[in-house]
């Protein structure tokens, strides 16, 4: 038999295992029945199994001959927190949580890959680990696990994940050698002013517009002080402030985003931002607290494993339907693994139906093409561990 007709037999095996997931969204560091539906069916594989790293993170090892290189598949567990409007028959049965990033899809095809290559024991020689990792969403699970020594016993050689991707058309699948996500972090900022009587201005100072003066500020980073050829974004995604309209409010808290491609600029974004926040606030006497914290680096497909995710996905959707996909300020935690082995994230073509895009409450993908996943990780373990 075929590889693409075995992974076929186990069509609605994949397509349950997607919509059992969907139905259990968990958020970030609290995927505890996804992390145990998971060790379930690792188990009913006989797969070697370990548990709780980085608290519900979960490795399965399937080996063949210890002398054989190691291929790490990652997926992603955890949820967003977010109403699900889509209508669905195995719609989220938890309240305010959906899998609206696709992590369902990822785990069902690592776990379909685990059973396809399960039956394909004696076609590959060396050791292939399945890994689930937590709070993908932020504040990352990857780093943790990392830190735990998921890749050594034995040490990753090669490392693949692949996101669902609503910019690479439905049944495609793209591939990027080199940059393909940005590095990303996260801000918080509280000002501290002096509170008291909206008539009387002149005996405060007014957090809110100071507040109001820093975000606009923040934003001449990317205008004025960046090279335009060198992207960067700033996004202030939240501002609270004040409690009346005769109230100037005693403080005001934002926080927010920084992206870049760029280390050297990643680094500096901390300088960069208290620059801004110290002489605006110090203009204008108020005082600040801000909180830096340091996201995910960029993320950068190593040219050999890209070539061979691009070979192997030509042979699971054909050669016209492998395209390269726009880089994006969008952040992803595989780029940890990216560092410490060499390794490709590739974009699982789903199109936008109605033109959805992920994080969306009305978020959905045609389930066919979760097939197309399991035969390119398939086909890449079998050229890898050859
Ligand atoms: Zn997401
Ligand atoms: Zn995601």
């Amino acid at each position: 038999m075929d590889l693409k007709t075995l992974v076929n037999t186990y069509k609605d095996q994949i397509i349950n295992t997607r919509r059992d997931l969907h139905q259990i969204p968990e958020i970030a560091y609290n995927e505890v029945k996804t992390s145990s539906y998971i060790v379930n069916y690792l188990q009913n594989e006989a797969l070697d199994v370990q548990t709780g790293i980085a608290q519900h993170g979960v490795v399965g090892l399937l080996r063949t001959d210890p002398a054989g290189p190691t291929l790490l598949m990652r997926a992603d567990m955890d949820a967003l927190p977010l109403n699900e409007a889509t209508g669905l028959a195995f719609s989220s049965t938890h309240d305010g949580m959906m899998h609206a990033c696709g992590h369902d899809a990822h785990i069902a095809m690592v776990l379909g890959a685990v059973t396809v290559l399960n039956r394909l024991k004696d076609k590959f020689k060396g050791t292939l680990k399945f890994l689930f990792q937590p709070a993908e969403e932020g504040p990352g699970g990857a780093l943790p696990m990392i830190e735990s020594g998921v890749m050594q016993h034995p040490t990753v050689d090669y490392s693949v994940g692949c996101h669902v991707w609503p910019d690479v058309p439905e049944g495609c699948i793209g591939v990027k050698t080199g940059l393909l996500m940005a590095a990303m972090d996260r801000f918080d900022l509280k000002i501290i002013g002096r509170g008291g009587h909206g008539a009387m201005p002149h005996l405060c100072v007014d957090a809110l517009e100071v507040g109001c003066q820093v975000v606009n500020a923040l934003q001449r980073i990317t205008s004025r002080q960046a090279d335009p050829l060198n992207p960067t974004v700033v996004t202030v995604g939240q501002f609270q402030a004040g409690s009346n309209f005769n109230i100037i409010p005693d403080t005001a808290e934002m926080c927010g985003t920084t992206r870049t491609f760029d280390r050297e600029i990643w680094n500096s974004w901390p300088q960069r931002l208290e620059q801004i926040i110290s002489g605006v606030c110090q203009s204008m006497g108020a005082q600040y607290e801000l909180n830096f914290s340091k996201g995910y680096p960029p993320l950068i497909n190593d040219a050999f494993m890209a070539d061979v995710v691009r070979d192997c996905a030509a042979e699971v959707v054909g050669q016209a339907n492998v395209v390269e996909p726009a880089k994006t300020m969008g952040g992803e935690d595989m780029a940890y693994f990216l560092e410490q082995s060499q390794g490709c994230f590739f974009c699982l073509g789903v199109g936008k139906q109605d033109g959805v895009p992920i994080h969306n409450p009305r978020f959905d993908f045609n389930e066919d093409i979760l097939l197309n996943g399991v035969e390119t990780y398939c086909r890449i373990a079998l050229q890898l561990l050859r």
